[in-house]
């Protein structure tokens, strides 16, 4: 465990009431489900990813290990309900109310599966008090000649409630994606892309220039440049940060090093979420650990952490004012 705040500071952790909103599905593959299908695999410990000071040698490493220990469990839409459920109650513990997660596009070529089926298995696996919103991703080349048809017709999937651009940033942006993300928009679904981890700030523009999304999964680097610093505060972007992640894949040099302090201090709207906590070993509620233990971040900063979650929820009104009333009063709390 990383991160082990002091009694104070974890229940007030405990007590805010929070979102994750950059989790890949298939990277929050429960152990204990791992082990029922391949019974040999961490028997009685841990991955050794999960120590404090492991880092990836590199994306493709970090990558590879996912996929290979995923596709064990993902098999399925009634496997993905049944891992949503024991995740989504993992989250539930830590007072998490909102989630939005990705599952990976391609995943339903390897097994055969429909798209909207998954959708389907995912959001149903939401808890009592939990609201719940899937996304799809895909990588910058899976516009392919089997994949393409499904792509086009993303946006008459009733429950879909968005895309997300996932994987290797330093593949070029291809020209489809501009107009499937529009197209995404304009049927009245969000759009996010990952920018700014193992690509620099002249993705995180694109994103935001080429690809039109306000909600940049990532976003870190943005830090490199000013300008792109600037963009994003004057256009209201938000930032789906991921500490512990990027410190594993070694984006950042340590936790103490993290641009995510910059970033917030400079009016940038950011959130925090685990990013893949199969790969990372890491909790929600550990990322606000270290905001607070690494990075100075005050009570009063937690909860605007907690707020600007709620902030770009996908909900309605009525309902982002009891979660922003409920955050309200317990900064009306602090000294
Ligand atoms: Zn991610």
């Amino acid at each position: 465990m990383p991160y082990a705040p002091d009694p104070s500071l974890a229940a007030f952790i405990q007590s805010l009431p929070k979102t994750e909103t950059h989790l890949h599905i298939e990277g929050a593959l429960p152990l204990e489900l791992l082990r029922r299908v391949a019974p040999d695999k961490f028997p009685d410990t841990t991955p050794p990813w999960w120590a404090d000071d492991y880092r990836y040698a590199d994306f493709p490493t970090f990558e590879k290990i996912l996929i290979d220990h995923a596709l064990l469990w993902f098999t399925s839409p009634e496997r993905y309900h049944e891992a949503a459920r024991v995740i989504f109650e993992g989250l539930a513990k830590q007072n998490v109310r909102y989630v939005e997660t990705s599952f990976h596009l391609p995943v339903t070529q390897f097994i055969h599966a429909d798209g909207e089926a998954i959708v389907e298995a995912i959001r149903t696996a939401a808890p009592e008090g939990m609201i719940v919103r899937v996304f799809v991703g895909m990588l910058r080349t899976d516009y392919t000649p089997e994949l393409a048809p499904v792509i086009d017709r993303l946006g008459e999937w009733k429950h879909l409630a968005g895309v997300d651009l996932h994987g290797v940033e330093t593949w070029a942006l291809q020209p489809w994606t501009a107009r499937v993300w529009r197209r995404i928009r304009e049927a009245g679904k969000e759009t996010k892309a990952h920018a700014g981890e193992f690509g620099g700030a002249a993705n995180v523009r694109e994103a935001v220039e080429v690809l039109g999304v306000h909600r940049v999964q990532h976003g870190v680097r943005s830090i490199e440049d000013p300008q792109v610093v600037e963009l994003l505060r004057q256009n209201n972007i938000t930032c789906d940060v991921c500490p512990i992640s990027n410190v594993k894949l070694a984006v950042v040099p340590s936790m103490r090093e993290h641009p995510i302090r910059q970033l917030f201090d400079a009016g940038i709207r950011c959130t925090v979420s685990t990013d893949d906590p199969f790969s990372f070993g890491n909790t929600l509620s550990e990322e606000y650990a270290a905001l607070a233990m690494d990075l100075g971040f005050t009570r009063r900063e937690l909860v605007r952490i907690a707020r600007n979650g709620f902030e770009v929820a996908l909900v309605d009104e009525a309902t982002r004012a009891g979660f922003l009333d409920e955050l309200a009063r317990i900064e009306a709390a602090l000294e």
